[in-house]
């Protein structure tokens, strides 16, 4: 079994749609097929929510015909029967009626404005499944919200997911395709919840992990995960191995391409993710595995935007056991993740991505440390390769691509996979430049 996840972009237009089908029904292997909301919907969902919230109840009205204006002009192009058309028709009108639903009742809560953004998911899925059952493929819809499961701090279960899959999936063993929702799950409170934007990457992997599948494939609009942000930098190209670790700090650190956890569950089970284009499938994209054979010394950078750092500054640190572990559980106690650590014998420096608690945080900080002013909107830089700590050379070829750009923090030598620098996010484009070319061979 393989899991196969399309994109926005991928299921975009009418005709993506059927290039979809034509893709994975050319290879005879049966699949999983995650799908995400057509491009821009989850945004329109988003946007239609917050009118609600703030009581703007006629600009969502507007903003839901809109939105509904577009699902009719695309399954006008997409069918080509009058069965299935009136079929589309049904799919879209009973979703739209659920969409209006939601605005009809107030107050707008934050549990309605979850079933809203799950609409983009489930409206592709059925949309899809009706074409390819025209198409007379051998298809099942196979809902998200029946098994993709999270637990109380909005992190999958694995386990009942793997359980409740592989149930569902025993009276579909003769369906060829099996289409479902990415993003979309369950929350402890069986609300429905999700994964967090550009959380259907996260779905696929899952899966894959929950069926041990022999590949998860990544299909979307680039040609597999490039050496630099391409809507920064100017001269990329794709990296054609990266290894789990490798491609797991790229997402975590801002390569959008795949979602922040999308390697883990692929990572725990040992499947293969290849990342592929869907406007271009012959080209070859970007496989990773648990073992990349490929050595190259500087792979690829990514950067994580909107990053607080924090500075500590204490003299009990001076000669002391135990400080390190009091600031820690403060940020534990605040289920407050810290990404980059620098320490001098007197001060730490961390960054943060999630501010929610960051005054609470450094109250408590403030009561064992001096607490300097916080640096907000920083970027941190990651370079991903093999820097092999007996090897020199890597440090100087950064600190020179870097040399016109101010540096706040590095973090080198934790992992022989990445080395991490903060800079004023106003410095971030600037920074990925200068690394690109001074850091890549463009002969
Ligand atoms: P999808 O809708 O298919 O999930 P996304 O927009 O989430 O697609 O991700 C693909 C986009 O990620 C690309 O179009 C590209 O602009 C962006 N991107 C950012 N960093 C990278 C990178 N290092 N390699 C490839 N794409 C990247
Ligand atoms: N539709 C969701 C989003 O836009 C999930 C995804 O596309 O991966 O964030
Ligand atoms: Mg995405």
């Amino acid at each position: 079994m393989q899991i196969w996840k399309f994109g926005g972009t991928s299921v975009g237009k009418p005709e993506r749609m059927k290039s979809i089908r034509e893709l994975v029904t050319a290879d005879s292997g049966r699949k999983v097929v995650v799908l995400s909301a057509l491009s821009g919907t989850t945004n329109a969902l988003i946007a239609i929510g917050e009118a609600l919230a703030a009581n703007k109840i006629g600009d969502a009205e507007q903003q839901i015909v809109t939105l509904y204006a577009h699902y009719e002009s695309f399954i006008k192009e997409l069918y080509t029967t009058e069965a299935s058309s009136e079929e589309g028709k049904k799919i879209i009108d009973s979703e739209f009626g659920f969409i209006r639903s939601l605005a009809g009742i107030a107050p707008f809560t934050q549990k309605k404005q979850k079933e809203l953004v799950a609409e983009g998911e489930i409206l592709s899925t059925r949309m899809f499944t009706a074409y390819m059952k025209e198409q007379g493929e051998s298809v099942v819809l196979l809902p998200a919200l029946d098994y993709m499961r999270i637990d109380a701090d909005g992190e999958p279960e694995l386990a009942s997911i793997e359980k409740l899959m592989k149930k569902l999936l025993v009276p579909q063993a003769d369906k060829q395709i099996i289409v479902t929702q990415g993003f979309i799950c369950r929350n402890p409170r069986g609300e429905v919840d999700n994964l967090k934007r550009g959380g259907s990457d996260y779905t696929a992997s899952l899966i894959g992990g929950a069926l041990t599948a022999e590949e998860i494939q990544i299909w979307t609009d680039i040609d597999g995960m490039h050496n630099n942000d391409p809507r920064v930098v100017k001269r990329t190209f794709p990296v054609r191995e990266l290894s789990f670790e490798e491609a797991a700090e790229l997402a975590y650190f801002g390569a959008k391409i795949l979602h922040p956890s999308t390697i883990t569950p692929a990572k725990m089970r040992g499947v293969p993710v290849r990342l592929k284009n869907t406007m271009d499938p012959s080209a070859p994209g970007t496989l990773i595995t648990a073992d990349s054979s490929n050595q190259t010394e500087i792979k690829a950078i990514a950067a994580k935007d909107n990053v607080t750092a924090i500075y500590i500054h204490s003299t009990r640190m001076l000669n002391a056991y135990g400080f390190l572990r009091k600031v820690f559980e403060i940020f534990e106690e605040f289920k407050t993740p810290v990404d980059m650590i620098t320490t001098s014998e007197v001060s730490v420096a961390v960054t943060i991505d999630n501010p929610e608690n960051l005054e609470k945080i450094t109250e408590k900080l403030s009561q064992i440390a001096q607490m300097e002013d916080h640096d907000r909107n920083q970027s941190i830089i990651c370079i991903v390769g093999n820097f092999l700590a007996d090897k020199p050379g890597i440090a100087i070829r950064i600190l020179e691509a870097m040399k016109g750009i101010p540096i706040r923090m590095i973090s080198y030598g934790a992992s022989e996979h990445n080395i991490s620098l903060l800079v004023d996010g106003t410095n971030k484009n600037a920074a990925l430049e200068a690394l690109n070319e001074g850091l890549f061979n463009f002969e």
